[in-house]
């Protein structure tokens, strides 16, 4: 698959009748990063992020699938869908160097990537910073953090330093998402409980996480110190649920092959509706549990 091929994909959202298409923001090199609507803009609104990683652009795709599946479903509220965060990134893994026009950038990323002209494991964006450790959130202090330009887990020379990053931040503070999903490959794994929440907000977020591992079945587990991601950030700022999604088997390599994608979407077409009907469930009974609690508001 070129880059061109899968951007048509995304691109193939825009004039599909329940979907609003427009750009969210720009990558380092400029190029758009899009993202579709659905839904109504009333109510609780949930942003679904993919491929902020390169090599993971499978999860693209998977949104796009998503988009195309939900848009006609009936559910209160609306969901944003971000499928390729790091469009400079895909572009490097699926095209290489080819296109760069500017030598001495693609010089850099060659030696950063070991010598070798061939990308298709880069995880990071075009400046070799992995987006997903450059948020503002216990920055730089993640086990796999270095603090050198890498294909990953360069965390960036300051926090938010990357325009993918602040586009994302701006973009969620303008949103006040009730959650957020973030896709990403590998591993049937569902994190949940960034650092900063209550002990009410991890049992809210759990009871999420098993709604939506009802459909897909992937293991559940409590993220112990994550930190610069976008799921960590969204956690410490805005106090809402936030999962990190890792689809595709563990047996497979880095990037899961395409052949994988009707799978995957088959175990994750309902998630981000799953996740806004429970934690809409949760709202509904915290309301009637506080009434009861305190009978006096009821007048
Ligand atoms: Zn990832």
């Amino acid at each position: 698959m070129t880059f061109d091929e899968l951007q048509a994909e995304i691109l193939s959202l825009s004039d599909l009748p329940g979907v609003d298409f427009f750009t969210m923001g720009y990558s380092t090199l400029g190029k758009p990063i899009y993202t579709a609507h659905i839904g109504s803009y009333d109510g609780n609104q949930v942003i679904v992020e993919g491929a902020i990683h390169g090599r993971e652009y499978i999860s693209a795709l998977l949104l796009v699938k998503q988009v195309k599946y939900l848009k006609d479903k009936t559910f209160r509220g609306g969901m944003y869908f971000i499928p390729m965060v790091n469009p400079d990134g895909v572009k490097l893994v699926l095209d290489g160097t080819t296109e760069l026009s500017c030598k001495i950038l693609e010089d850099y990323l060659t030696m950063v990537n070991n010598k070798s002209n061939n990308f298709y494991r880069w995880k990071a964006n075009i400046n070799a910073v992995d987006l997903n450790v450059n948020f503002d959130a216990d920055w730089g202090g993640g086990a796999l953090n270095v603090f050198c330009p890498s294909s990953e887990n360069f965390v960036g020379y300051y926090p938010n330093s990357e325009r993918e990053t602040r586009e994302m931040i701006k973009f969620t503070e303008k949103i006040k998402p009730a959650l957020t999903l973030s896709y990403h490959t590998k591993g049937d794994v569902i994190y949940y409980g960034f650092t900063g929440l209550t002990e009410e907000q991890l049992i809210r977020d759990l009871k999420i996480a098993e709604a939506v591992s009802e459909e897909n079945r992937y293991t559940i587990i409590k993220t112990e110190n994550s930190t610069g991601g976008y799921s960590d950030w969204v956690s410490r700022h805005l106090g809402v649920p936030a999962f990190t999604i890792e689809v595709g088997n563990e047996k497979y390599d880095s990037p899961i092959p395409i052949n994988q994608l009707q799978i995957i979407f088959e175990q994750n077409k309902n998630g981000p509706l799953i996740a806004l009907r429970a934690y809409q469930n949760i709202l509904t009974t915290n309301r009637v549990f506080n009434l009861f609690k305190n009978p006096f508001l009821c007048k």
